[in-house]
């Protein structure tokens, strides 16, 4: 017999358990679908488990190049305790969200789930198969690491982020594929570490798609950290022997062959959607790549049907399945929500941050806005030196009517920077508003008040 509710969601990370903990608050009784543990990529294996890295390892490179620390170039980190904290970090964020999909009734089934047809989703548990009916179904099962076509993890040599996260052992050397967010925060971690890191990456900077000044600013940062970052690296294949992998290619700047060996390779080249076997062949309209192909109210090819976060691409951010998740559950109960991504911002934690909102410059001349930008370099900022952290800048970028379009920062902190700007881009805040605003002194913040007033060639700080 089926079980019937009003909203069937698949898949529990970000997009899924937030579309379950919206759907009581609208009334509606809500099953959500795991087949490995709530929370997801972002919770399990992504954002949460990385930044406690990230973190952990920031405050061992601070002592270690603060000049006026004594002895802490002798200081080193208890890998194993760190794993333990992660593992506890984790565990409490599970378990809180368990707790309040608990409280708001949702029903949690363990389980392997598959859309059947419209309204019907089959499970297969550790009981035994059930079957679910529900008026509305919501896909949210996400996405993986991506491996080449000559190069697969073996969870030993090659490695996703995941396996990454928990290496037994701190590797000597690593080789990472990909210079967007996950290679350079992992990069940066083992880096921090004593691992000898190499990044290579296909296209001519870092951070594919994002703002060029402001990305070159990051680069020339990080290689000075003695991350080696090389740009226009082709791979055409790999030998993997037990404990060593080389890659080998071309240089597309020079056509000059090269071949890298290390203890370890890290997959961190993009990302596929979890969209095999999801629903009866030809049931979803699948777009590039495999992803799921939606309108902008996150509604599938069926009606009642929705897809929302990894799983129908875009900016694979936790942030966006949040967004995509109230969009289609409210569509689900009645309301006429369309996603807006204009102000979604983005950011990659290395040290300094890099954070990025609306368009870049590239895409604004594109357009053919005529743009007015203003930088301002942290080498101006009063707290940056107080914090021996003068590497980053905020740009900030404007059309003809003064209205911010974009901005793009390196900086410590920069992902909690970002939101003044985020918010200027979705209010359509000028040049002048945000040059006006009285910032905290001395706060990095600063900085961005004095870029936008850069671009009307007013900064104070700074000639213009
Ligand atoms: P997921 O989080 O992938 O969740 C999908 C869930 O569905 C999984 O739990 C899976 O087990 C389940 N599932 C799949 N198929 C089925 C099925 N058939 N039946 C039942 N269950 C199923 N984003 C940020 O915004 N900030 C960050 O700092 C950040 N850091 C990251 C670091 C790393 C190393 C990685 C890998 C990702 C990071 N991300 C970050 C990206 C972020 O994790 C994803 O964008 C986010 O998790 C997507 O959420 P989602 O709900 O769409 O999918």
């Amino acid at each position: 017999m089926d079980h019937k509710k009003d909203i069937a969601i698949i898949g529990g990370g970000p997009g899924g358990y937030l579309a379950a903990l919206r759907a009581p608050q609208l009334g509606r009784k809500a099953v959500l679908f795991e087949e490995d543990r709530v929370g997801g990529t972002c919770m399990n294996y992504g954002c949460i488990p990385t930044k406690y890295l990230l973190h952990q390892t920031k405050i061992l490179k601070e002592v270690r190049e603060t000049k006026t620390v004594v002895g802490g170039a002798g200081i080193g980190l208890d890998w194993a305790a760190v794993q333990t904290g992660r593992l506890a970090v984790v565990d409490r964020l599970v378990r809180g969200i368990e707790f309040l999909l608990e409280k708001g009734g949702v029903e949690i089934v363990k389980g392997r789930a598959r859309l059947e047809e419209a309204g019907r989703v089959a499970v297969e548990t550790p009981d035994g198969p059930k079957t679910y009916r529900a008026d509305a179904v919501i896909l949210a099962t996400g996405s993986r690491s991506a491996s080449l076509p000559f190069l697969a993890p073996n969870g030993a040599e090659v490695v996703t982020s995941t396996e990454a996260l928990a290496f037994p052992e701190v590797p000597k050397s690593l080789l990472v594929i990909g210079a967007g967010a996950i290679g350079l925060e992992m990069g940066s971690i083992f880096k921090r570490l004593g691992t000898d890191v190499t990044v290579l990456e296909i296209l001519p900077g870092i951070i594919p798609g994002s703002d060029r000044e402001t990305a070159a600013r990051l680069e020339r940062t990080l290689k000075k950290q003695g991350l080696r970052i090389l740009t226009q690296m082709s791979i055409a294949g790999a030998d993997v022997v037990p404990g060593k992998v080389t890659l080998k290619g071309t240089c597309l700047k020079n056509s000059v062959p090269f071949e890298y060996s290390a203890e370890r390779v890290l997959l961190a080249a993009g990302r596929r959607p979890n969209s095999e076997g999801l629903a009866a062949d030809g049931m979803l309209t699948l777009g590039r790549g495999g992803f799921v192909a939606v309108n902008d109210r996150l509604e599938t090819g069926i009606p009642g049907v929705y897809a929302i976060g990894d799983l129908i691409g875009g900016k694979l951010l936790a942030h966006k399945a949040y967004h995509d998740a109230i969009v289609a559950v409210e569509n689900a109960c009645g309301m006429n929500r369309t996603v807006d991504y204009r102000a979604l911002p983005i950011a990659v934690f290395t040290d300094p941050e890099f954070a990025s909102v609306g368009l870049t410059q590239e895409e604004a001349d594109g357009k053919g806005i005529k743009v007015r930008a203003g930088v301002f370099p942290l080498q101006a900022s009063g707290r940056a030196l107080t914090m021996d952290s003068l590497d980053g800048m905020v740009k900030v970028l404007a059309d003809g009517e003064d209205r911010i379009i974009g901005a793009h920062i390196v900086a410590p902190g920069a992902s909690e920077m970002i939101h003044e700007l985020a918010l200027a881009v979705s209010r359509g805040s000028t040049l002048g508003e945000i040059g006006g605003l009285i910032h905290i002194h001395p706060t990095l913040s600063e900085t961005i008040g004095e870029a936008a007033l850069k671009a009307r060639n007013e900064a104070l700080h700074l000639l213009n």
